[in-house]
């Protein structure tokens, strides 16, 4: 098995080509096969700068490395299509010298003419076929003579294949079965444009067939393109290498209506790229999964189920699980929804099953993008007591930023609720109470704590939120005693004693 990843560096990968690479990714390393990244660059009005590097951190980010693609060679190279320019024009002659493509002259005005003028008779979806090619200017209508003359003088032309009349084109795909199209509905596509670059249609069909790839398995929007190809491989007489096809379901929106688009990534707030990007314009930026705080297992665990599942309930699978689990008849037709909070739970489940330690060295470079001095240590212990409580790496600081910083906010609505502004001079006692603990473990803490209690007859209700309070700032978050041991001694003693100015000043602004 010989599979690959073909993007068109055109912009940021969104995540339906994320989990297109994953999906051939599963299918190489479950079969032993190869799994080849190929960069589509030959459309050069659609060239974005750095959109290729954005494809290869992806890969390198998720662990989904190729093992043949242009950084790591192979084979079959090289694997970028502008670097094979040269070959495509030779492909394009063989079908032009068998009669299967032709020249077309036609300026972009020309036919920009026709298409007016095939709207004005009621025909909106004007396409360059069997039907139309004999009245256009194509070396199908020319005089031989005069083809040479315009080839020789240099004159700009495409080639286009040559459609056949009156078949119905048969695609196997392993995951719809059989699809049926009538030669009627196919225009005749453009194989090399005027600039001497070929299209889509061609680099794709030649560099499948050179790197002897088995099984095309990409996004369901292909699936059209797929009745030309099937005819490219029978004009080049390469049917019986054919690869099989595989089209992937779509990815629909949260809402299930309609296909995932990378506006929906903004209007509802959610991630649908899996690293930022910095477009020019505002509506051209992107925050991705990683700076979202997802763990790069957690995202592919997602993205696995969209459109695939194991036929059991086991939800939690390693890369090298999925790869063994994986295969083509487990994956579904229907769209498959993009649920943003199934995500989270994914993330959620990682780090829960993942040591404190190793969450630590995640944490830390994210620590410290947010200048805060820690240390792996800390780190690893702030990881035990908040890891219950959180969805991704970024919430961990995100709520809990009162261990790094000073308590900028507190929940006025429960001070006006819990604060008795008679009571300072007790939490005053128990300020000088944790001053004097020897050691200021959980435990001790709560012992202290529990003995200020009784000796004011005083219950939970009436001490924890105010120390919650006094701490974090709000009535949320790890175990309170957990909270005190994690701040340390001297930071509870002072914020439990400025705390109760700020509790009163609340009350009486009030
Ligand atoms: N270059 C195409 C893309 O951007 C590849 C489609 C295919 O896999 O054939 O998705």
């Amino acid at each position: 098995m010989r599979v690959r990843f073909a993007p068109s560096p055109t912009g940021p990968l969104h995540i339906g080509g994320v989990r297109t690479a994953l999906y051939n990714y599963l299918l190489a390393r479950k079969h032993g096969g190869r799994f080849i990244l190929r960069i589509e660059d030959t459309d050069q009005t659609r060239y974005v700068p750095g959109a290729e590097e954005y494809i290869l951190e992806t890969l390198e980010w998720l662990g989904l490395l190729p093992d043949e693609g242009p950084r790591s060679g192979g084979k079959f190279g090289p694997y970028r299509q502008s670097e094979r320019k040269s070959l495509y024009a030779d492909y394009a002659q063989k079908l032009l010298e068998r009669g299967h493509a032709y020249y077309a002259f036609d300026t972009p005005e020309e036919l920009e003419a026709r298409r007016l003028a095939e709207k004005e008779k009621g025909n909106h979806t004007f396409k360059y076929d069997a039907r139309i090619r004999l009245e256009m200017t194509n070396s199908l209508t020319l005089p031989p003579g005069e083809v040479e003359r315009r080839l020789s003088q240099g004159q700009p032309h495409t080639i286009r294949m040559k459609v056949p009349q009156g078949e119905t084109i048969i695609v196997e795909d392993l995951i719809r079965g059989r699809v049926e199209f009538q030669s009627a509905e196919l225009d005749d596509k453009i194989l090399l444009k005027s600039d001497g670059m070929p299209t889509y249609h061609l680099a794709n069909i030649v560099d499948d067939h050179l790197m002897q790839i088995s099984h095309v398995v990409r996004g369901e929007e292909w699936l059209p393109s797929t009745a030309h190809h099937v005819l490219l491989y029978r004009f080049f007489g390469w049917e019986a290498q054919m690869p099989r096809f595989a089209h992937l379901p779509l990815i629909l929106k949260p809402s299930g209506k309609g296909k995932l688009s990378k506006r929906d990534g903004a209007k509802l707030g959610i991630p649908v790229f899996p690293l930022s990007w910095d477009g020019e314009d505002l509506e051209d930026r992107f925050e991705g999964f990683r700076e979202r705080g997802f763990l790069p297992e957690a995202l592919l665990n997602f993205l696995a189920f969209l459109g695939w599942n194991p036929g059991t309930e086991q939800e939690i699978f390693s890369l090298q699980e999925l790869a063994q689990a994986f295969s083509i008849e487990q994956i579904g037709k229907a769209g498959a929804r993009f649920d943003y909070d199934k995500a989270l739970w994914f993330n959620q489940q990682y780090l829960l099953r993942m040591p404190n330690e190793e969450i630590a060295a995640r944490l830390r470079p994210l620590a410290e993008a947010r200048g805060y001095q820690t240390s792996v240590a800390f780190l690893t212990r702030l990881a035990k007591v908040l890891k219950e409580r959180v969805h991704t790496l970024n919430d961990f600081f995100d709520s809990g930023y009162y261990f790094f910083e000073p308590v900028k906010h507190y929940d006025e609505k429960a001070i006006r609720k819990r604060w008795k502004p008679e009571r300072r001079p007790l939490f005053l006692e128990l300020s000088r109470m944790l001053e004097e603990l020897p050691n200021f473990q959980a435990s001790a803490v709560e012992s202290t704590v529990k003995d200020f209690m009784e000796r004011h007859g005083l219950g939970f209700g009436d001490v924890l939120p105010i120390l919650r309070l006094a701490w974090s700032g709000t009535l949320k978050g790890p175990g309170v005693f957990d909270m005190a041991e994690l701040l340390g001694q001297s930071t509870c003693v002072e914020r439990l004693r400025s705390a109760l100015d700020s509790f009163d000043d609340t009350l009486e602004v009030g």
